[in-house]
């Protein structure tokens, strides 16, 4: 057969016009319809994705939520059957039939409070894993009001797209999870104050993107600018959970307990208040005194706290979740043949420091790091197979460390 005789099976165009002709068994595809296939096979998998994610929906409830997380989040029981309920709400109302009813079903939009490293950010991130969405995670503290130094509320949008490969429909279903908004509470009790850059501005400009409103969105972030395509984005359907530690907000909670107590009879006080957690009696008014707009507090309507980690909480942290720090050291230490162990000694050395560091634990972390760096190190060019961790090689090994000099801060 001659070659200019050569062309396309799917769109018959000869050899010359086209600028690649593959050829198969028997048959042959130019370059524009692998381009054209391309965009079937991907608007396809968008479209099993959002089945996906009913179906997946639809099997999950409320207990299984919970169960997934208990997989991952150690302790926080209270906070995590919160977060399933509002999670299983919130998807409810996403892929609830238009409705012939009057009755719409409100955001369950979410306000986490609780010390840093408490597992906060974790929750976020494992809701997310759990039912695919994407997830962008963003520091309150840089947002600023339009005009001012440092970043608009809507690349809160463009970090969401980002983390959604630019597809908008998956982004629209996404998680945004504001950390720190405690920092832009209003500072001073005055609403009369004059301007408060930081804080009162940011939290008017977060409200219409809570509540569910089109943005024009910069899809690389930055200022926005005339020249520059937006992108629109609806965040009717994006779950917001924002989560802050609310330094001194037990002053707050102690005062408004306080004042109940007495306007209660003697009788009343039975009821002990656990001092070491005062967390666990928040309420929305709380957070008002604290410095939180009332119209922020009404579009997060979900409330929850985290509980301060005890040493047990921090040991189980070490070795029981399904990507246990522990877990990974092993399956590092695996991919040299290595067997690696760690007696219960140590791993409570290790807990006790962190404690004792004021980590929390975040410091786990940080803490087998100075620990286990030396043979990490050494044993992959080594003929040692086994490395056993006890107490006395961790405080060697710690002494040695940069950590060990937080001693003298704390
Ligand atoms: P926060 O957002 O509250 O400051 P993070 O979620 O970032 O805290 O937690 C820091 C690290 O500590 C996480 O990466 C996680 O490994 C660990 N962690 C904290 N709390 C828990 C918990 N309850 N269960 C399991 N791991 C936890």
């Amino acid at each position: 057969m001659a070659k200019e005789e050569l062309s396309c099976s799917f769109c018959g165009r000869k050899k010359p016009e086209t600028s690649l002709l593959i050829a198969g068994l028997d048959a042959h595809i130019c370059d524009k319809c692998i381009e054209q296939a391309h965009g079937i096979v991907l608007e396809e998998s968008t479209a099993d994705d959002n089945e996906n994610l009913s179906a997946e929906l639809s099997l999950r409830k409320p207990k299984d939520i919970k169960e997934f997380l208990d997989q991952y989040i150690i302790g926080q029981d209270y906070s995590k059957k919160v977060m399933s309920v509002a999670v299983y709400n919130h998807y409810k109302r996403l892929l609830q039939p238009a409705s012939d009813d009057d009755i719409e079903i409100q955001k369950s939009n979410i306000i986490m409070v609780g010390q840093t490293g408490t597992g906060k950010t974790l929750m976020a991130k494992t809701i997310s894993k759990m039912l695919n969405v994407p997830l962008a995670i963003v520091d309150a503290t840089v947002l600023t009001e339009a005009g001012y130094v440092g970043e608009d509320v809507e690349t809160i949008l463009t970090r969401l797209l980002q983390a959604a490969d630019y597809n908008l429909e998956k982004a629209e279903k996404g998680i945004v999870f504001i950390d720190e908004i405690d920092k832009i509470a209003r500072k001073s009790d005055n609403p009369s104050i004059t301007r408060d850059v930081s804080g009162e501005g940011v939290q008017q400009a977060l409200l219409k993107l809570l509540e569910g409103t089109v943005v024009n969105v910069p899809p690389k972030g930055g200022r926005k600018h005339p020249d520059q395509k937006f992108i629109e984005v609806n965040t009717e359907n994006i779950l917001f959970i924002a989560g802050g530690a609310f330094d001194g907000i037990e002053r707050v909670i102690t005062k408004r307990l306080n004042m109940q107590a007495v306007g209660y009879s003697a009788s009343k006080g039975d009821e002990k208040i656990d001092e070491k957690n005062l967390l666990q009696y928040i309420i929305p008014k709380d957070l008002k005194d604290f410095g939180l707009i009332p119209e922020i507090i009404g579009r997060l309507p979900v409330l929850t706290h985290m509980d301060p980690l005890d040493t047990k909480t921090l040991r189980a942290i070490l070795t029981e979740p399904k990507n246990a720090i522990i877990k990974q050291y092993k399956k590092l230490f695996a991919m040299d043949d290595i067997i690696f162990n760690i007696t219960d000694d140590a791993l409570e050395f290790i807990v006790t420091k962190a404690i004792e560091y004021k980590l929390g634990a975040r410091g786990l972390r940080s803490l087998c790091e100075s620990i286990l760096t030396d043979a990490m190190f050494e044993l992959p060019s080594s003929d040692d197979k086994e490395l056993t961790v006890n107490k006395a090689y961790s405080e060697k090994k710690l002494t040695k460390s940069k950590l060990s000099k937080l001693k003298a801060v704390s």
